[in-house]
C-alpha cells in the first residue's frame, strides 16, 4: 500500500515538474574572451584614453562612456542591461560577490568550449589544435533524444568548432567560418556569397555573417537547439585594439537583441525559448596591460560570466553574493532546461539550480 501511494506521489511529482517547465527550445550564444569587467562595468576609462589601445578616444568616449557604471554598461550592452537584466539573470559580477570561473586549468578557447559543452574540464584537452574531441557533448546528447534528432545546429566564426563539437561523430549540424551553406533557405545564397567576398579582418568570416547564417537557418529549419559562437572580441583584444573590441561587443549585443526579437516573433519560439549567453574564458586586468591576453599565465583570465533568460528562469536580474559557479555546470544546465539529465560516461556536476524552474 505504502509502495503504491509512493508511486502515485512520484508520478504526480513528475507530471507536476513536467507541466511546470515551459522551455521547449534553447538558444546559446558565446562571446569569445569577453571580459566580465566590461559586461558589468562598461568601458574601462583608463584603457579608452590610452592611445596605444584606442586610436580615437574621443569617439569611443562619446559612444560608450557614462557618469556611472550602470550608464556605461547599458551603453555598451543595451540588450543585456535593458532587456535581459529585467527578464533574466546575470552571473559573474565579482565586485558584487558573484564569482563564475573556468574549472579547467588552461583559460583559453578549446578547453573552455569543451568545458561548456561536455561539462568535463579534462586536463588532456590542452590545445587549440584541430583535434577531434573524444568526449560526448550535451548538444550531441540532446540530438539523440526523441523529437530532437536533426534539430540541433551550431554556427561559429572560428573554424575549430567542427572539432570541438566533433560533428563527424555527434551528427549535429555545424557550420563554421567559410563552410559553404548548402541550405535551401531565403537569404542563404547572399550570406554564402558575402562570406567568400569578405576581406576577413580576423582571418575568418565576420561575426555578422555567422549571425545571419544562423538566423536564416533558424527561420527556415526551426531547430530546437541553436548555438551561435562569436569570435571577434577575442581577436581584437589580442591585437590590442580596445576600440574595435568594444565595437564588436556592442554589435554582438545588438545581434542577440535581433535574435531574441526574431524568436519572439515566431509562434514556434515565442515564450517557450530560453536564451543562454556566456564566454569561453576571461582576460587579464588593465594592470600591466594584461587585458589583451589570457591563459594560465595571465591572472584572472579564468573569470567568466553567464546570462540567462527564458520562461523558466526567474527575473532576478544581476545576481549578487551567489555561491561559486563553474563553467562546467553549463552542460548539465543546458540539458536540464529541456528536461533532460545529461549523464555521459565522463564525470559531470550539478546544473545551476537558480536558472531552472
Ligand atoms: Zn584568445
Amino acid at each position: 500500500m505504502k509502495k503504491i501511494s509512493l508511486s502515485i506521489i512520484s508520478l504526480f511529482c513528475i507530471l507536476f515538474v513536467t507541466a511546470q517547465r515551459k522551455t521547449q527550445n534553447l538558444v546559446i550564444v558565446t562571446l569569445d574572451g569577453m571580459r566580465w569587467q566590461e559586461i558589468f562595468g562598461g568601458v574601462d576609462s583608463a584603457i579608452i584614453v590610452n592611445k596605444k589601445f584606442t586610436r580615437d578616444s574621443q569617439q569611443i568616449t562619446k559612444f560608450f562612456s557614462g557618469s556611472d557604471i550602470s550608464e556605461r554598461r547599458k551603453k555598451l550592452f543595451p540588450f543585456l542591461w535593458g532587456t535581459l537584466c529585467q527578464q533574466g539573470q546575470l552571473y559573474g559580477n565579482r565586485w558584487e560577490g558573484s564569482n563564475v570561473n573556468n574549472a579547467n586549468p588552461y583559460w583559453f578557447s578549446y578547453p573552455g568550449y569543451n568545458e561548456i559543452f561536455t561539462g568535463y574540464p579534462d586536463s588532456a584537452i590542452n590545445s587549440n589544435n584541430k583535434n577531434l574531441n573524444p568526449h560526448e557533448n550535451v548538444l550531441e546528447f540532446i540530438n539523440k533524444q526523441s523529437g530532437y534528432n536533426g534539430k540541433v545546429a551550431a554556427f561559429s566564426t572560428w573554424d575549430c568548432f567542427p572539432y570541438i563539437l566533433n560533428k563527424w561523430r555527434s551528427g549535429i549540424y555545424v557550420n563554421s567560418d567559410v563552410d559553404s551553406i548548402h541550405l535551401n533557405a531565403p537569404g542563404m545564397q547572399l550570406v554564402n556569397d558575402m562570406q567568400f567576398l569578405s576581406p576577413r579582418p580576423i582571418d575568418v568570416r565576420p561575426d555578422v555573417l555567422t549571425y545571419f547564417a544562423g538566423r536564416e537557418y533558424l527561420k527556415a529549419y526551426k531547430p530546437k537547439v541553436l548555438y551561435i559562437a562569436f569570435d571577434e572580441t577575442d581577436d581584437f583584444a589580442h591585437g590590442g585594439m580596445y576600440d574595435q573590441y568594444l565595437k564588436s561587443a556592442h554589435s554582438e549585443d545588438a545581434m542577440i537583441a535581433d535574435l531574441w526579437n526574431t524568436l519572439q516573433s515566431m509562434p514556434e519560439y515565442k515564450n517557450c525559448t530560453t536564451l543562454l549567453i556566456t564566454c569561453d574564458h576571461g582576460r587579464g586586468d588593465k594592470i600591466k596591460e594584461q587585458w589583451t591576453s589570457h591563459g594560465s599565465h595571465v591572472e584572472g583570465s579564468n573569470q567568466i560570466w553567464i546570462a540567462a533568460m527564458g520562461p523558466d528562469t526567474k527575473p532576478l536580474g544581476e545576481i549578487k553574493n551567489n555561491p561559486q559557479l563553474y563553467q562546467r555546470q553549463i552542460a548539465t544546465t543546458i540539458a536540464a532546461l529541456l528536461g533532460f539529465n545529461f549523464k555521459p560516461s565522463h564525470p559531470v556536476i550539478e546544473p545551476i539550480q537558480t536558472i531552472l524552474p
